[in-house]
């Protein structure tokens, strides 16, 4: 037997029991006649001591003990002199009477212990090391406990967890797709799903009307901060329903994880926004609700007083800083270089002081009458700074969508464990890419018009609505679904309107629209991100600790060292020889 407890087991009560522990060094202090060891396991560290006095072998054993030495040990429970109310087990400690080194450990490259001296890269490299570190395991717990309660609840409600294949076609969610080379047909391809979505399209079809799966997929984009080519999804899909039901059962689900995992009861309906308020409002389409700070449009106020920079402009329109006005001017110069990076793009920022008299730094154009008039259109009040960007309508929104997150970071306004869910709805169906002047699907191209926009398609494609909603938290999209269409008619106009050729739709979606000919019922779903959801419901903002082995920001495992070459032969097997 290894072990009769784990590290993180023994308490007071304890005291006087013989008890057999395994596990690894974090620490050992040698002192003259006696050494402490911190003992770790996932479950938490146990302080071990061995005596000089006592056991004279095991204490000389022991001295040859190094970080990360794997031992067992047996001795008996003792109440401890200095108590450590930091650690659970830090009443008591285990004399050790007995010592086995079950294997050695060269010094490890960064310290494995709470807080860590290793840097990213390093700790990548030796990602099953730092996967010892409590912060790691916490969060892959915390990532299982997500995933346990969300099978549970689905489960719960009827849905079937029913696996799709990885080796398929490509399912255009807006990324290219990684592709594996096929041995047996040469030339031949499979697509690695973006997501499974035709084949839950399919199995609503089939008649298993609640379908979910914990899945991975594998998205070939050019990678920013924080995003993984491979990821895991909870994809679900439902059949007779409407964007209602699909928004009340994942409402549903939300509701019990942050009740499960963060032992918060919400009690009343998540707010809802429309996508076209999300961006009047907030500048962004998933807008960060724990704090206020929200856009007001004074265009109309601020026009034809003789300032150029403002008159020019499509739109002029700010934020109001509670309590901002006692910022200096070198706060102020900074939030200015702030909207000047080439990132957001704008040509400055124009500041009021609510003070009495009232400042801006517009004087020259705006009488104390006409500044006032903007403060209360903006429902500023005495002491408020406010903050104005003039620059054409969706970039100056946009700026002010950033400014306002930035502000809120700066001022504290974005606790980490205060939960703000929103719903948005009422997606446009397309978007126009300006570089090859065509139409995309703005969420992917099997979602449904809303039936009252259907008649817009042909004259004005861009004012369609979707029946399309994101669910956000704390400024991040952690979900996304549509109603689908399940009609082949309207589903090949789509794809005519996307710019697929007859032939194209047809070779590539085939499949679907047929099936669409064979009784599909009306049906739409969602997709939840896993690995954002658990970081956020954890309360942190990289999505890499939740994941155990996760690629970096250049999408490479830096452990396995993949991607990597493969040798001529294997090229040759492919079909991809250079012959
Ligand atoms: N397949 C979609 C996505 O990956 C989600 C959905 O529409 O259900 O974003």
């Amino acid at each position: 037997m290894y072990r009769s407890h784990n590290c993180g087991e023994l308490r007071g009560e304890h005291i006087g029991n013989e008890v057999t522990l395994s596990g690894w060094v974090q620490r050992s202090r040698v002192m003259s006649g006696q050494i402490f060891i911190d003992l770790r396991d996932r479950y938490g560290i146990t302080q071990l001591s061995f005596i000089d006095n006592e056991h004279p072998d095991v204490f000389a054993n022991a001295k040859k003990l190094g970080r990360e030495f794997v031992v067992q040990i047996t001795g008996k429970v003792v109440e401890r002199q200095s108590k450590n109310p930091n650690l659970p087990t830090g009443d008591v400690e285990v004399v050790a009477e007995a010592l086995t080194i079950l294997n050695s450990s060269k010094t490890p490259p960064f310290t494995i212990e709470q807080d860590t001296d290793g840097g990213e890269e390093l700790r990548m490299t030796y990602r099953y090391l730092d996967l010892r570190r409590a912060p790691l395991q916490q969060a892959l717990k915390l990532r299982h406990n997500v995933s346990m309660e969300v099978r549970n609840y689905l489960s719960e409600q009827d849905f079937l967890e029913i696996e799709t294949p990885y080796l398929i076609k490509s399912t255009p969610e807006g990324a290219r797709d990684f592709v594996v080379p096929s041995r047996m047909h040469p030339g031949h391809f499979y697509a690695l799903p973006q997501s499974p979505q035709t084949f839950k399209q399919l199995l609503m079809v089939s008649g298993y009307d609640k379908y979910f799966q914990i899945v991975r997929c594998f998205r070939d984009e050019d990678l920013r901060a924080d995003r993984q080519p491979e990821f895991t999804q909870i994809d679900c899909e439902m059949a007779f329903v409407e964007q209602e039901d699909v928004l009340n059962t994942f409402e549903g689900l939300t509701k019990a994880l942050l009740k499960k995992i963060v032992n918060i009861d919400m009690q009343k309906p998540f707010p809802r926004i429309t996508y076209a308020d999300a961006m009047e409002t907030y500048g962004i389409d998933k807008p960060d609700i724990r704090f206020d700070m929200t856009l007001t449009d004074i265009t109309h106020l601020a026009q034809n007083k003789g300032f150029q920079v403002f008159d020019q402009a499509e739109y002029v329109g700010g934020i109001v800083v509670k309590d901002g006005a006692s910022m200096s001017r070198k706060e102020i110069d900074k939030l200015i270089n702030f909207v000047k990076r080439p990132q957001i793009g704008v040509k400055g920022l124009v500041w009021v002081k609510c003070n009495d008299p009232i400042k801006s730094s517009v004087d020259k154009f705006f009488t104390a009458e006409q500044l006032n008039q903007w403060k209360n259109e903006m429902n500023a009040t005495s002491g408020d700074l406010i903050l104005l960007i003039a620059d054409e309508g969706y970039r100056a929104r946009k700026a002010l969508g950033e400014l306002r997150l930035h502000l809120g970071n700066m001022l504290g306004l974005r606790n980490p464990m205060e939960f703000a869910p929103l719903w948005v709805v009422d997606f446009p169906l397309l978007e126009k890419d300006d570089e090859s002047d065509r139409w995309h699907a703005m969420h992917h191209p099997f979602t449904s018009p809303k039936p009252e926009d259907i008649a817009l398609l042909k004259s004005d494609p861009g004012s369609v609505r979707a029946n399309a909603y994101d669910l956000v938290l704390n400024g991040n999209e952690i979900g996304g679904g549509s109603i689908r269409i399940h009609n082949r008619e309207l589903q090949s106009t789509m794809f005519e309107l996307l710019g697929f050729s007859k032939e194209d739709a047809e070779a590539q979606f085939g499949f679907l629209m047929q099936a669409f000919e064979y009784g599909a019922p009306p049906h739409g779903g969602i997709a939840f991100g896993l690995d954002r959801l658990v970081a956020i419901l954890g309360g942190q903002e990289n999505i890499r600790n939740f994941i155990a082995f996760p690629k970096n920001n250049a999408g490479r495992d830096l452990m396995i060292e993949s991607p990597s070459t493969i040798d001529a032969e294997q090229l040759e097997e492919l079909g991809l020889g250079l012959v």
